[in-house]
């Protein structure tokens, strides 16, 4: 497991957040993206080596959109940076940490994403990704 590579924040209203942490981080995201697979619109800002993603719920049926209802807006995930998902995965699953689907699945922001549930990790929601390279 390498550095943190981004904090996930479930925001309500994506443009009004994205003015907001304009003006925290004194630049604007560097990238806007929607992800359809998971009824998502993202934007991520770098921050150092790190990044913040703000995630708005597309759909009423969408991840965001029941964590937004359950709990409001707030920290949502942080996301690790792996070398190899594909292992990582294998020994966090063999350490018993419980996993949210069957294989990495295709992310925002070029990445290679796979999660482990909240309960297994203290209540936060943990992200593993990598990099697609080619
Ligand atoms: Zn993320």
């Amino acid at each position: 497991m390498n550095k943190i590579e981004h904090i996930g924040i479930a925001v309500k209203d994506i443009t009004a957040a994205n003015e907001t942490y304009t003006k925290l981080l004194g630049k604007p995201p560097y990238k806007s993206e929607k992800v359809e697979s998971e009824s998502v619109e993202t934007s991520f800002f770098q921050t150092g080596e790190s990044k913040i993603e703000l995630l708005q719920a597309t759909s009423a049926d969408s991840a965001i959109a029941k964590y937004l209802e359950k709990r409001g807006e707030g920290i949502h995930h942080i996301a690790f940076a792996t070398d190899d998902i594909e292992k990582e995965v294998a020994r966090l699953i063999a350490e018993g940490f419980q996993p949210i689907s069957a294989t990495p699945k295709r992310g925002a922001d070029n990445k290679l994403v796979f999660f482990f549930h909240p309960k297994s990790a203290n209540g936060v929601l943990i992200e593993l990704c990598q990099e697609i390279t080619k």
